[in-house]
């Protein structure tokens, strides 16, 4: 049975020519700068996102982590959207890294207003925190791969500007918003102080993510990578597949794209499934089960069982969330729909 997995686009596996494009990348020792593929990814990066430098690193959450570990004292507060990553998924890291307050805002999918930055911030008196740092993410995962409309992005940092805050954008799948809107990344990148990229998401490289910002930022940020235990040493190896990946995977992205809408429209219409095609922006396609009568761990072990398809529960009632990438093709959503179809249906 052909596994068809659909659980995260950090599914995928290094193509044979990115495999080999690793293997002869030159290398040297990252610590001391001498790695040039570790170089060039960096210049790259910066590049694209529009910044004056980039750190290579082994992973996002460790991109994230070290940007507020920059922007921030312990016992400051950061806003950051209820359903972010960094609130849910990074083992508490805000606390224990940094020693931050986590004021949460309500989002929309995943958005807010400046009306809620500015009705969060703190004001200054010695009862309070420090409100110091606003985090966004784009695409937000949890909020459905929702893409930030730019106008509102900018407003929401101009709010948070205006009250000396320090800006982070969690850029995991910044390059997806990028490729559906036509909307060059180094524009939604622009007001941020810091800005974390990932490779190993819908870019399909097997190991690294960026963070990227003034040379200020990231010269403070390459001590944390020290501190942290990131530095590495002959990194040009992993570092090359996240160059082929931006060389060779950024347009395909619109593939995900087209294959995920394929998919929430299919899941539409089988009954007993709720969803909105139109909030399927990106690759990432979030369903509600409840009216099927079964449970999302019991969908997806019979999915799995019966069919070889993979996708999983996840925060929130009778939700499930099946991510499009690289190595799921048009045929597969076909493969999925039907599948979904006999386990609900029967
Ligand atoms: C995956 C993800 C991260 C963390 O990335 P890792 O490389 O797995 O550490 C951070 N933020 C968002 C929005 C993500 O989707």
């Amino acid at each position: 049975m052909r596994i068809i997995d659909l659980r995260s686009d950090t599914a995928t596996r290094p193509s044979e020519a990115m495999r080999r494009f690793m293997a002869y990348a030159p290398v040297g020792d990252e610590q001391i700068r001498e790695d040039p593929t570790v170089n060039e990814l960096q210049e790259t990066t910066a590049a694209l996102l529009g910044k004056e430098a980039a750190l290579f690193l082994p992973s996002t959450t460790m991109a994230n982590q070290i940007a507020f570990k920059v922007l921030t004292n312990p016992g400051d507060e950061i806003l950051i959207e209820a359903t972010a990553h960094p609130v849910h998924f990074e083992a508490g890291g805000l606390a224990f890294h940094s020693g931050l307050m986590v004021h949460p805002i309500e989002g929309e999918h995943g958005l807010f207003r400046p009306e809620q930055v500015e009705a969060a911030i703190r004001p200054d008196n010695p009862h309070h925190c420090r409100t110091t740092c606003l985090s966004i993410e784009n695409t937000h995962n949890m909020g459905g791969g929702t893409i930030w409309p730019l106008d509102l992005l900018l407003a929401v940092c101009r709010a948070g500007k205006k009250h000396g805050l320090k800006l982070h954008l969690d850029g995991s799948r910044l390059l997806n918003a990028a490729v559906a809107t036509g909307i060059p990344a180094g524009e939604y990148a622009a007001p941020f102080d810091a800005v974390a990229l990932c490779f190993t998401k819908g870019l399909g490289a097997p190991v690294g993510s960026c963070l990227a910002g003034s040379k200020e930022i990231i010269e403070e940020a390459r001590r944390y990578k020290h501190l942290f235990g990131g530095a590495m040493r002959q990194a040009g190896i992993i570092a090359a597949g996240a160059l082929y990946a931006l060389r060779h995977n950024v347009d395909r992205l619109a593939e995900d794209h087209a294959n995920a809408q394929k998919l929430a429209q299919g899941l539409a219409d089988i009954p007993g499934i709720d969803i909105d095609p139109r909030h399927v922006e990106t690759n990432l396609v979030f369903f509600n089960v409840a009216k099927t009568g079964l449970t999302p761990a019991e969908i997806s072990r019979r999915l799995r069982e019966e069919h070889g398809v993979l996708i999983l529960p996840t925060l929130g009632s009778g939700r499930m969330r099946a991510v499009t990438h690289l190595d799921i093709n048009a045929e597969d959503i076909d493969i999925a729909l039907q599948a979904i179809k006999k386990v609900v249906i029967s």
